[in-house]
Protein backbone atom coordinates (compact mmCIF):
# COMPACT_ATOMS: atom_id res chain seq x y z
CA UNK A 1 0.00 0.00 0.00
CA UNK A 2 1.60 3.52 -0.75
CA UNK A 3 2.30 5.81 1.96
CA UNK A 4 -0.73 8.81 1.90
CA UNK A 5 1.48 11.39 1.56
CA UNK A 6 2.39 9.62 -2.14
CA UNK A 7 -1.71 9.10 -2.40
CA UNK A 8 -1.99 12.42 -1.98
CA UNK A 9 0.98 13.89 -4.27
CA UNK A 10 -0.76 11.43 -6.88
CA UNK A 11 -4.16 12.74 -6.89
CA UNK A 12 -2.92 16.20 -6.82
CA UNK A 13 -1.46 15.79 -9.98
CA UNK A 14 -4.65 14.14 -11.25
CA UNK A 15 -6.79 17.13 -10.21
CA UNK A 16 -4.18 19.22 -12.31
CA UNK A 17 -4.61 17.18 -15.37
CA UNK A 18 -0.89 15.90 -15.38
CA UNK A 19 -1.21 12.76 -15.02
CA UNK A 20 -4.28 10.40 -15.53
CA UNK A 21 -5.68 6.89 -14.79
CA UNK A 22 -4.58 5.83 -18.05
CA UNK A 23 -0.80 6.79 -17.37
CA UNK A 24 2.14 4.23 -18.14
CA UNK A 25 3.70 4.51 -14.69
CA UNK A 26 2.26 5.78 -11.33
CA UNK A 27 4.78 5.95 -7.82
CA UNK A 28 5.36 3.26 -6.01
CA UNK A 29 7.13 1.29 -2.84
CA UNK A 30 10.26 -0.09 -4.48
CA UNK A 31 13.87 -1.29 -2.66
CA UNK A 32 15.25 1.93 -3.55
CA UNK A 33 12.36 3.84 -1.33
CA UNK A 34 10.00 5.02 -4.19
CA UNK A 35 10.35 4.68 -7.46
CA UNK A 36 8.24 4.67 -10.64
CA UNK A 37 5.85 1.36 -11.48
CA UNK A 38 4.37 0.64 -14.78
CA UNK A 39 1.14 0.26 -14.83
CA UNK A 40 1.25 -1.86 -17.97
CA UNK A 41 3.93 -3.37 -20.47
CA UNK A 42 6.03 -0.23 -21.52
CA UNK A 43 7.91 -0.34 -24.98
CA UNK A 44 11.39 0.89 -25.30
CA UNK A 45 11.68 4.75 -25.49
CA UNK A 46 7.95 5.42 -24.95
CA UNK A 47 7.43 8.33 -23.05
CA UNK A 48 6.36 7.53 -19.45
CA UNK A 49 5.08 10.88 -18.14
CA UNK A 50 5.52 14.62 -19.37
CA UNK A 51 5.85 17.49 -16.61
CA UNK A 52 4.68 21.21 -17.65
CA UNK A 53 6.67 23.59 -16.59
CA UNK A 54 4.72 25.32 -14.25
CA UNK A 55 5.42 22.19 -11.82
CA UNK A 56 8.80 22.58 -12.35
CA UNK A 57 11.15 24.40 -9.30
CA UNK A 58 13.71 26.09 -10.68
CA UNK A 59 15.51 29.67 -9.40
CA UNK A 60 12.84 31.04 -11.70
CA UNK A 61 10.33 29.85 -9.72
CA UNK A 62 11.70 31.04 -6.66
CA UNK A 63 12.28 34.50 -8.60
CA UNK A 64 8.48 34.57 -9.06
CA UNK A 65 7.73 33.69 -5.50
CA UNK A 66 7.53 35.36 -2.09
CA UNK A 67 10.74 35.19 -1.41
CA UNK A 68 12.30 36.03 -5.15
CA UNK A 69 13.05 39.76 -3.99
CA UNK A 70 14.92 38.79 -1.51
CA UNK A 71 17.09 36.12 -2.91
CA UNK A 72 17.93 38.07 -6.06
CA UNK A 73 21.59 37.42 -6.50
CA UNK A 74 22.13 33.99 -4.92
CA UNK A 75 23.69 30.92 -6.16
CA UNK A 76 20.75 29.09 -8.37
CA UNK A 77 21.37 26.39 -5.87
CA UNK A 78 20.91 28.58 -2.59
CA UNK A 79 17.57 29.96 -3.97
CA UNK A 80 16.12 26.87 -4.66
CA UNK A 81 17.75 25.10 -1.21
CA UNK A 82 15.66 28.31 0.90
CA UNK A 83 12.37 27.53 -1.29
CA UNK A 84 12.46 23.90 -0.45
CA UNK A 85 13.42 24.56 3.10
CA UNK A 86 10.55 27.62 3.13
CA UNK A 87 7.96 25.24 1.92
CA UNK A 88 8.79 22.83 4.20
CA UNK A 89 8.99 24.55 7.47
CA UNK A 90 5.87 26.62 6.62
CA UNK A 91 2.63 26.38 9.39
CA UNK A 92 0.16 23.60 7.71
CA UNK A 93 -2.70 26.31 7.69
CA UNK A 94 -0.50 28.57 5.28
CA UNK A 95 -0.83 25.87 2.55
CA UNK A 96 1.18 25.98 -0.77
CA UNK A 97 0.38 22.99 -3.56
CA UNK A 98 3.78 22.56 -3.09
CA UNK A 99 3.36 20.95 -0.03
CA UNK A 100 2.52 17.89 -1.87
CA UNK A 101 5.45 17.52 -3.21
CA UNK A 102 7.56 18.53 -0.14
CA UNK A 103 5.68 15.75 1.80
CA UNK A 104 7.01 12.72 -0.60
CA UNK A 105 11.01 14.07 -0.26
CA UNK A 106 13.04 11.61 2.13
CA UNK A 107 14.42 13.25 4.81
CA UNK A 108 17.71 12.09 4.08
CA UNK A 109 19.65 9.35 1.31
CA UNK A 110 22.40 7.36 2.07
CA UNK A 111 24.74 10.07 0.97
CA UNK A 112 27.86 10.50 2.81
CA UNK A 113 27.26 13.94 3.29
CA UNK A 114 24.40 12.32 5.98
CA UNK A 115 26.57 9.92 7.40
CA UNK A 116 27.56 10.08 10.97
CA UNK A 117 31.14 10.18 12.70
CA UNK A 118 30.98 6.40 13.17
CA UNK A 119 30.22 5.43 9.49
CA UNK A 120 32.51 8.12 8.32
CA UNK A 121 35.36 6.11 10.04
CA UNK A 122 34.82 3.58 7.79
CA UNK A 123 36.15 5.59 4.88
CA UNK A 124 38.97 6.93 7.01
CA UNK A 125 42.54 7.44 4.59
CA UNK A 126 39.84 7.46 1.47
CA UNK A 127 39.45 10.84 -0.73
CA UNK A 128 36.04 10.60 -0.42
CA UNK A 129 36.22 11.72 3.00
CA UNK A 130 38.50 14.39 2.22
CA UNK A 131 35.68 15.34 -0.63
CA UNK A 132 32.87 15.19 1.63
CA UNK A 133 34.29 16.82 4.79
CA UNK A 134 34.99 20.08 2.43
CA UNK A 135 31.60 19.79 0.65
CA UNK A 136 29.97 20.03 4.36
CA UNK A 137 32.23 22.59 5.14
CA UNK A 138 31.29 24.63 1.41
CA UNK A 139 27.62 24.23 2.45
CA UNK A 140 28.51 25.35 6.44
CA UNK A 141 30.06 28.08 4.80
CA UNK A 142 27.30 29.11 2.70
CA UNK A 143 24.56 28.44 5.40
CA UNK A 144 25.97 30.66 7.59
CA UNK A 145 26.25 33.35 5.20
CA UNK A 146 22.84 32.95 3.87
CA UNK A 147 21.43 33.05 7.31
CA UNK A 148 23.45 36.15 8.50
CA UNK A 149 22.01 37.87 4.28
CA UNK A 150 18.80 36.30 4.10
CA UNK A 151 17.24 34.26 6.91
CA UNK A 152 17.78 36.52 9.59
CA UNK A 153 16.98 39.70 8.35
CA UNK A 154 13.08 38.59 6.81
CA UNK A 155 11.95 37.45 9.36
CA UNK A 156 8.42 37.76 8.04
CA UNK A 157 9.31 35.17 5.26
CA UNK A 158 11.05 33.07 7.16
CA UNK A 159 9.30 32.81 10.74
CA UNK A 160 10.74 29.78 11.79
CA UNK A 161 14.20 28.58 12.84
CA UNK A 162 16.37 26.94 9.65
CA UNK A 163 19.12 25.35 10.99
CA UNK A 164 22.24 24.06 9.37
CA UNK A 165 20.62 20.39 9.47
CA UNK A 166 17.57 21.82 7.24
CA UNK A 167 20.23 23.05 4.90
CA UNK A 168 22.16 20.24 4.50
CA UNK A 169 18.82 18.08 3.59
CA UNK A 170 18.04 20.91 0.63
CA UNK A 171 21.47 20.34 -0.67
CA UNK A 172 21.23 16.70 -0.61
CA UNK A 173 17.82 16.58 -2.12
CA UNK A 174 19.01 18.75 -4.98
CA UNK A 175 22.60 16.80 -5.25
CA UNK A 176 20.40 14.05 -5.67
CA UNK A 177 17.40 14.84 -7.73
CA UNK A 178 17.79 17.57 -9.50
CA UNK A 179 18.31 17.26 -13.40
CA UNK A 180 20.88 18.37 -15.06
CA UNK A 181 22.66 18.57 -18.99
CA UNK A 182 19.28 19.88 -19.79
CA UNK A 183 18.67 22.50 -22.74
CA UNK A 184 18.78 26.15 -20.85
CA UNK A 185 18.25 24.17 -17.51
CA UNK A 186 21.30 23.82 -14.95
CA UNK A 187 19.17 23.05 -11.99
CA UNK A 188 15.92 22.16 -11.86
CA UNK A 189 13.77 19.64 -9.91
CA UNK A 190 10.58 17.91 -11.94
CA UNK A 191 7.95 16.41 -9.70
CA UNK A 192 7.42 12.76 -10.11
CA UNK A 193 10.21 12.48 -12.59
CA UNK A 194 12.35 12.60 -9.71
CA UNK A 195 11.14 9.39 -8.26
CA UNK A 196 12.87 7.40 -11.22
CA UNK A 197 15.66 5.37 -10.12
CA UNK A 198 18.78 4.19 -11.41
CA UNK A 199 19.53 1.04 -13.02
CA UNK A 200 23.33 -0.38 -13.27
CA UNK A 201 22.95 -3.04 -16.39
CA UNK A 202 21.32 0.14 -18.52
CA UNK A 203 24.18 1.43 -20.09
CA UNK A 204 22.41 4.04 -22.15
CA UNK A 205 21.44 7.74 -21.56
CA UNK A 206 20.31 8.62 -24.59
CA UNK A 207 17.08 10.30 -24.77
CA UNK A 208 15.82 9.03 -21.15
CA UNK A 209 14.64 12.64 -20.46
CA UNK A 210 14.26 16.28 -22.55
CA UNK A 211 12.93 19.29 -22.73
CA UNK A 212 10.53 19.94 -25.70
CA UNK A 213 7.85 22.87 -26.60
CA UNK A 214 4.49 21.38 -25.39
CA UNK A 215 2.55 20.97 -28.82
CA UNK A 216 2.42 23.34 -31.97
CA UNK A 217 0.59 26.45 -30.61
CA UNK A 218 1.98 26.52 -27.47
CA UNK A 219 5.02 28.65 -26.09
CA UNK A 220 5.24 26.37 -22.59
CA UNK A 221 8.17 23.63 -22.57
CA UNK A 222 6.83 20.34 -21.14
CA UNK A 223 9.69 17.87 -19.63
CA UNK A 224 8.99 14.29 -20.83
CA UNK A 225 10.40 11.38 -19.26
CA UNK A 226 10.94 8.06 -21.42
CA UNK A 227 12.30 4.46 -20.74
CA UNK A 228 15.25 3.31 -22.39
CA UNK A 229 14.29 -0.39 -22.44
CA UNK A 230 10.81 -2.36 -22.61
CA UNK A 231 9.64 -2.53 -19.20
CA UNK A 232 6.75 -5.18 -18.17
CA UNK A 233 3.66 -4.36 -16.09
CA UNK A 234 4.27 -3.87 -12.40
CA UNK A 235 7.98 -3.85 -12.83
CA UNK A 236 9.95 -0.26 -12.19
CA UNK A 237 10.96 1.65 -14.98
CA UNK A 238 14.79 2.61 -14.41
CA UNK A 239 17.14 4.67 -16.19
CA UNK A 240 20.80 5.76 -16.06
CA UNK A 241 21.67 8.15 -14.47
CA UNK A 242 25.35 9.31 -15.18
CA UNK A 243 27.53 6.83 -17.15
CA UNK A 244 30.80 9.48 -16.55
CA UNK A 245 30.23 9.82 -12.12
CA UNK A 246 32.94 7.32 -10.63
CA UNK A 247 31.80 5.43 -7.22
CA UNK A 248 32.85 8.61 -4.82
CA UNK A 249 30.78 10.47 -6.92
CA UNK A 250 27.56 8.72 -7.05
CA UNK A 251 28.23 7.63 -2.72
CA UNK A 252 28.26 11.72 -2.64
CA UNK A 253 25.81 12.55 -5.09
CA UNK A 254 22.97 9.72 -4.42
CA UNK A 255 23.95 7.19 -1.54
CA UNK A 256 24.60 4.29 -3.52
CA UNK A 257 27.62 2.45 -5.34
CA UNK A 258 28.44 0.63 -8.94
CA UNK A 259 30.10 -3.02 -9.15
CA UNK A 260 31.64 -1.94 -12.48
CA UNK A 261 35.30 -1.91 -12.27
CA UNK A 262 35.53 1.35 -14.24
CA UNK A 263 33.43 3.38 -11.41
CA UNK A 264 36.94 3.55 -9.56
CA UNK A 265 38.85 6.26 -9.58
CA UNK A 266 41.58 7.91 -7.65
CA UNK A 267 42.21 11.35 -8.33
CA UNK A 268 46.45 11.88 -8.20
CA UNK A 269 47.62 15.81 -7.64
CA UNK A 270 50.67 16.66 -9.00
CA UNK A 271 52.56 19.76 -9.02
CA UNK A 272 55.75 21.66 -9.76
CA UNK A 273 57.31 22.73 -6.80
CA UNK A 274 57.73 26.35 -5.65
CA UNK A 275 61.20 25.81 -4.36
CA UNK A 276 62.15 23.92 -7.90
CA UNK A 277 65.07 26.01 -9.26
CA UNK A 278 63.24 26.20 -12.66
CA UNK A 279 59.63 26.97 -11.62
CA UNK A 280 59.04 29.76 -13.89
CA UNK A 281 60.73 27.47 -17.11
CA UNK A 282 58.46 24.23 -16.22
CA UNK A 283 55.48 26.86 -15.55
CA UNK A 284 55.43 28.17 -18.73
CA UNK A 285 55.59 25.04 -20.49
CA UNK A 286 53.18 23.56 -18.05
CA UNK A 287 50.54 26.34 -18.82
CA UNK A 288 51.17 26.32 -22.65
CA UNK A 289 50.27 22.80 -22.93
CA UNK A 290 46.84 22.97 -20.64
CA UNK A 291 48.44 22.33 -17.70
CA UNK A 292 48.95 23.74 -14.18
CA UNK A 293 50.90 24.36 -11.34
CA UNK A 294 48.69 21.78 -9.43
CA UNK A 295 47.27 19.51 -11.87
CA UNK A 296 44.70 16.71 -11.30
CA UNK A 297 44.73 13.37 -12.96
CA UNK A 298 41.79 11.01 -12.38
CA UNK A 299 43.30 7.49 -12.53
CA UNK A 300 40.30 5.08 -13.49
CA UNK A 301 41.14 1.06 -13.09
CA UNK A 302 41.73 -1.00 -15.60
CA UNK A 303 42.13 2.32 -18.27
CA UNK A 304 45.46 3.83 -19.58
CA UNK A 305 47.13 6.45 -17.92
CA UNK A 306 45.32 9.83 -18.76
CA UNK A 307 47.75 11.02 -21.48
CA UNK A 308 49.02 14.30 -20.44
CA UNK A 309 50.29 12.51 -17.13
CA UNK A 310 53.69 11.32 -18.08
CA UNK A 311 54.58 14.10 -19.87
CA UNK A 312 53.67 16.35 -16.98
CA UNK A 313 55.55 13.90 -14.19
CA UNK A 314 58.82 14.43 -16.43
CA UNK A 315 58.98 18.10 -16.60
CA UNK A 316 58.18 17.98 -12.94
CA UNK A 317 61.66 16.06 -12.45
CA UNK A 318 63.18 17.46 -15.25
CA UNK A 319 66.98 18.82 -14.02
CA UNK A 320 70.56 17.90 -13.81
CA UNK A 321 72.01 17.45 -16.98
CA UNK A 322 68.24 16.80 -18.61
CA UNK A 323 67.47 20.87 -17.57
CA UNK A 324 68.80 21.80 -20.86
CA UNK A 325 65.39 21.30 -22.59
CA UNK A 326 64.54 23.78 -20.48
CA UNK A 327 66.21 26.40 -22.67
CA UNK A 328 63.51 29.05 -24.64
CA UNK A 329 64.99 27.65 -27.94
CA UNK A 330 63.40 24.18 -26.95
CA UNK A 331 59.82 26.28 -26.19
CA UNK A 332 57.98 24.50 -29.24
CA UNK A 333 58.82 21.37 -29.80
CA UNK A 334 59.88 20.48 -25.57
CA UNK A 335 56.43 18.45 -24.80
CA UNK A 336 57.12 16.38 -27.84
CA UNK A 337 60.14 15.27 -26.36
CA UNK A 338 58.39 14.81 -23.06
CA UNK A 339 55.58 12.50 -24.31
CA UNK A 340 58.71 10.15 -24.97
CA UNK A 341 61.16 8.88 -21.83
CA UNK A 342 63.71 11.75 -21.62
CA UNK A 343 66.70 9.95 -19.62
CA UNK A 344 67.09 6.76 -17.28
CA UNK A 345 67.44 9.24 -14.71
CA UNK A 346 64.43 11.39 -15.45
CA UNK A 347 62.22 8.31 -15.75
CA UNK A 348 63.40 6.61 -12.95
CA UNK A 349 62.74 9.29 -10.99
CA UNK A 350 58.82 9.37 -12.12
CA UNK A 351 58.90 5.68 -11.21
CA UNK A 352 59.94 6.23 -7.65
CA UNK A 353 57.87 9.19 -7.02
CA UNK A 354 54.70 8.05 -7.91
CA UNK A 355 54.88 4.59 -6.36
CA UNK A 356 56.52 5.64 -2.72
CA UNK A 357 53.11 8.45 -3.03
CA UNK A 358 51.23 5.16 -3.96
CA UNK A 359 52.77 3.44 -1.40
CA UNK A 360 52.08 6.32 1.00
CA UNK A 361 48.30 6.71 0.31
CA UNK A 362 47.78 2.58 0.27
CA UNK A 363 49.23 3.12 3.88
CA UNK A 364 46.75 5.46 5.28
CA UNK A 365 43.76 2.98 5.06
CA UNK A 366 42.54 1.36 7.96
CA UNK A 367 41.84 -2.00 6.27
CA UNK A 368 43.54 -4.25 3.03
CA UNK A 369 41.67 -5.27 -0.36
CA UNK A 370 41.75 -8.60 1.37
CA UNK A 371 40.22 -7.72 4.50
CA UNK A 372 37.49 -5.82 2.59
CA UNK A 373 36.94 -8.30 -0.10
CA UNK A 374 35.94 -10.95 2.94
CA UNK A 375 33.44 -8.34 3.86
CA UNK A 376 31.55 -7.92 0.59
CA UNK A 377 28.98 -10.08 -0.29
CA UNK A 378 28.08 -10.78 4.17
CA UNK A 379 25.28 -8.92 5.00
CA UNK A 380 25.81 -5.33 5.35
CA UNK A 381 24.38 -2.12 6.57
CA UNK A 382 23.77 -0.36 3.39
CA UNK A 383 26.45 2.99 4.12
CA UNK A 384 29.01 0.33 5.40
CA UNK A 385 28.74 -1.95 2.22
CA UNK A 386 29.29 1.73 0.26
CA UNK A 387 32.13 2.46 2.54
CA UNK A 388 34.06 -1.21 1.69
CA UNK A 389 33.29 -0.48 -1.93
CA UNK A 390 34.80 2.51 -1.94
CA UNK A 391 38.02 1.92 0.33
CA UNK A 392 38.63 -0.90 -1.33
CA UNK A 393 38.19 0.77 -4.77
CA UNK A 394 40.23 3.36 -4.37
CA UNK A 395 42.97 0.70 -2.86
CA UNK A 396 42.73 -1.01 -5.92
CA UNK A 397 43.45 1.89 -8.04
CA UNK A 398 46.61 2.90 -6.52
CA UNK A 399 47.68 -1.11 -6.74
CA UNK A 400 46.81 -0.33 -10.64
CA UNK A 401 49.02 2.83 -10.58
CA UNK A 402 51.59 1.51 -8.53
CA UNK A 403 51.40 -1.54 -11.00
CA UNK A 404 52.14 0.73 -14.00
CA UNK A 405 54.84 2.06 -12.76
CA UNK A 406 56.71 -0.63 -11.31
CA UNK A 407 56.74 -2.13 -14.71
CA UNK A 408 58.11 0.43 -16.34
CA UNK A 409 61.05 0.84 -13.87
CA UNK A 410 61.60 -2.69 -14.72
CA UNK A 411 61.70 -2.10 -18.14
CA UNK A 412 64.53 1.59 -17.69
CA UNK A 413 66.84 0.19 -19.62
CA UNK A 414 65.17 -0.94 -22.56
CA UNK A 415 63.49 2.32 -23.33
CA UNK A 416 65.24 4.81 -25.81
CA UNK A 417 66.05 7.88 -24.41
CA UNK A 418 66.36 11.68 -25.84
CA UNK A 419 70.10 11.40 -26.35
CA UNK A 420 69.92 8.09 -29.07
CA UNK A 421 66.27 9.27 -30.52
CA UNK A 422 68.36 12.71 -31.50
CA UNK A 423 71.12 10.30 -32.73
CA UNK A 424 68.73 8.45 -34.62
CA UNK A 425 67.37 11.30 -36.11
CA UNK A 426 70.28 12.85 -37.19
CA UNK A 427 71.41 9.26 -39.19
CA UNK A 428 73.86 8.56 -36.57
CA UNK A 429 72.79 5.83 -35.67
CA UNK A 430 72.47 2.63 -37.70
CA UNK A 431 69.25 -0.15 -38.15
CA UNK A 432 71.55 -2.67 -35.66
CA UNK A 433 71.99 0.47 -32.88
CA UNK A 434 75.80 1.40 -33.48
CA UNK A 435 76.99 4.70 -34.19
CA UNK A 436 78.12 4.92 -38.07
CA UNK A 437 81.07 7.15 -38.32
CA UNK A 438 81.99 8.98 -41.11
CA UNK A 439 85.12 9.92 -42.65
CA UNK A 440 85.99 13.56 -42.88
CA UNK A 441 87.16 14.39 -46.36
N1 LIG B 1 14.15 6.62 -4.65
C1 LIG B 1 13.99 8.07 -4.65
C2 LIG B 1 12.93 8.47 -3.65
O1 LIG B 1 12.52 7.63 -2.84
O2 LIG B 1 12.49 9.61 -3.64
C3 LIG B 1 13.69 8.57 -6.02
C4 LIG B 1 14.88 8.72 -6.94
S1 LIG B 1 15.87 10.07 -6.52
C5 LIG B 1 16.10 10.90 -8.04
C6 LIG B 1 17.49 9.46 -6.25
C7 LIG B 1 17.67 8.68 -4.97
O3 LIG B 1 17.05 7.41 -5.09
C8 LIG B 1 19.10 8.38 -4.64
O4 LIG B 1 19.69 9.44 -3.93
C9 LIG B 1 19.00 7.10 -3.84
O5 LIG B 1 18.66 7.41 -2.52
C10 LIG B 1 17.85 6.39 -4.50
N2 LIG B 1 18.30 5.49 -5.57
C11 LIG B 1 18.12 5.65 -6.90
N3 LIG B 1 18.63 4.61 -7.60
C12 LIG B 1 19.19 3.79 -6.70
C13 LIG B 1 19.90 2.55 -6.79
N4 LIG B 1 20.15 1.98 -7.96
N5 LIG B 1 20.32 1.99 -5.63
C14 LIG B 1 20.08 2.57 -4.44
N6 LIG B 1 19.43 3.73 -4.29
C15 LIG B 1 18.97 4.33 -5.40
Amino acid sequence: PLPTEVRTFWKWLCDEKVVSSTSPAKPGTVPEGLGLVAERDIGRNEVILEMPKKFWINPDTVSASEIGKVCNGLKPWISVALFLIREKLREENDYSPWRNYIDILPEYTDSTIFWSEEELCEIEGTQLLSTTLSVKEYVKNEFLQVQEQVILPNKRLFPFVVTFEDFIWAFGILRSRAFSRLRGQNLVLIPLADLINHSPSITTEDYAYEIKGAGLFSRDQIFSLRTPIPVKAGQQVLIQYDLNKSNAELALDYGFIESTPDRNTYTLTLQISDSDPYFDDKLDIAESNGTKAVQYFDITLGRPLPPKMLPYLRLVALGGTDAFLLESIFRNSVWDHLELPVSRDNEEVICQVVRSACQSALSSYRTTIEEDEKLKGGDLDRRVEIAVGIRSGEKMVLQHIDGIFKEREMELDEYEYYQERRLRDLGLVGEQGDIIFWEPK
